[in-house]
């Protein structure tokens, strides 16, 4: 393998889109996730606090969510998306309001996604809408045909719901030229995710990629269904979309296996995962005509292996095929620096009214929070740009 050609040390390049001011309140938020006690308290203080009505926003709209999201709305994101632009990363923007379930949630959701979908028009940059198919439908159903129960009647009208909203998403993006990301969820409703997605792509990929499905390797069955699909894409003659992450659902998938006494799907430890997904990383490479890839993940020896697959097959960095991303308010060490080579690289941002985004916040911080996860990696190359500058 060849040298890397690309430093993930580079703080410099990673932070300069941040001013001195934003790079302390960077370093202040990271460190307050690091106190296991207060990001507790300080989770359920918020859902409650907001639930009352208290105006704790005043606090929370300028720091954490500022730093993790765009906008209540998409007018109010604009100026985000287009300072991204201009250091020419893409966006893959979210609706980020989630677990619904009443129709008119449902159809809220789709306004809010077509809308987002036709921002894409004007605004170049946003690459892609991220969608669960659970914001528009409801969960039991998914869990009910994945157990290939019969539906009645009023569920199969559901069902008949769920996939003209689908499909009214999926002319929407062709349309406006943008693609559309199916989130991967539990793996006891994933079945007819993945199903409802496939059949999708058989559609609308017939040229560019616009349907993507994302397959998470840290189950130890997904690096053979990603195979097959490639195999099923190049029988049938349509583009594989393909997000790879490891998964975000590790102790939820842990808990529902015990309960049901089943064998968890996920791998036995992380280094299976790791595994699976620099495997499904190369499988992707070696058929990048047939596959457009999205390597969703702040792992740096998957994001420098990348860099390094590229390098040895001759492929332009900046082939249409390839992107990157990792999530808005982390990583920025990887998307700039990977930037710098000419890669496509995007932010995932998520939008919406900020009492409905706090759960996404919640999770960010008590994820950020861990001594071994990211956070310990975030503070440190903060500390190192601070000290760099001399402020
Ligand atoms: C843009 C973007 C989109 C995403 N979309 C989705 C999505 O649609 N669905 C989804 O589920 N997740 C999604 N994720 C989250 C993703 O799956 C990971 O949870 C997260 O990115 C952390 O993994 P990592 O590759 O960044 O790196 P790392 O920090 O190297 O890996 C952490 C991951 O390793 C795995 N892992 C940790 N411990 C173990 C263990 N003991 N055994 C087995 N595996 C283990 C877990 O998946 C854990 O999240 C997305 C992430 C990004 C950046």
């Amino acid at each position: 393998m060849n040298s890397s050609p690309v430093s993930f040390d580079n703080t410099e390049i990673a932070f300069k889109s941040l001013s001195n001011f934003e790079l302390k309140k960077a370093l202040f938020l990271f460190k307050v996730f690091q106190n296991e006690f207060l990001v507790k308290v300080g989770g359920s203080f918020t859902e409650t606090a907001l639930s009352w009505g208290l105006p704790i926003s005043v606090f929370i709209k300028p720091t954490i969510f500022k730093h993790f999201c765009s906008g209540e709305n998409l007018e109010e994101s604009k100026p985000l998306f287009r300072q991204l632009a201009q250091k020419n990363i893409g966006v893959l923007l979210n609706y980020g309001v989630e677990a619904k379930e009443t129709d008119e949630e449902y159809e809220n959701s789709i306004q809010q996604n077509l809308k987002a979908i036709r921002l894409a028009s004007t605004e170049k940059n946003i690459r892609a809408v991220c969608i669960k198919l659970t914001g528009f439908g409801r969960f039991a159903l998914f869990e009910k045909l994945q157990r290939k129960e019969t539906l009645n009647e009023s569920e199969q009208k559901e069902l008949d719901k769920i996939n003209a909203r689908f499909d009214l998403l999926c002319n929407e993006a062709i349309k406006n030229s943008v693609a559309l990301y199916i989130d991967a969820e539990e793996s006891w409703i994933q079945e007819p995710l993945d199903q409802m997605t496939l059949d999708r792509m058989r559609i609308y990929n017939k040229e560019n990629a616009i349907v993507f499905n994302t397959y998470q390797l840290y189950r130890s069955d997904k690096l053979k269904d990603l195979k097959q699909d490639i195999e099923t894409a190049k029988n049938e003659g349509f583009i594989l979309g393909a997000k790879i992450v490891r998964g975000a659902y590790v102790e939820k998938e842990a808990k529902y296996a015990q309960e049901h006494n089943s064998t968890s799907p996920i791998h036995k430890n992380k280094e299976g995962s790791d595994a699976d997904f620099n495997e499904a990383l190369k499988s992707c490479m070696d058929n990048i005509n047939q596959v457009s890839l999205c390597v969703a993940s702040h792992n740096e020896e998957s994001c420098l292996l990348l860099t390094q697959l590229l390098a040895e097959k001759n492929i332009p960095y900046s082939h249409p095929h390839i992107c990157v991303s990792q999530l808005y308010g982390m990583g920025d060490h990887i998307t700039y620096n990977m930037a710098s080579l000419g890669i496509n690289c995007t932010k995932y941002i998520p939008f919406g009214p900020l009492v409905d985004v706090v759960p996404y916040l919640i999770r960010r911080a008590q994820e950020n929070g861990s001594v071994n996860g990211q956070m310990g990696r975030e503070l440190k190359l903060l500390q190192t740009e601070k000290r760099r500058r001399g402020i």
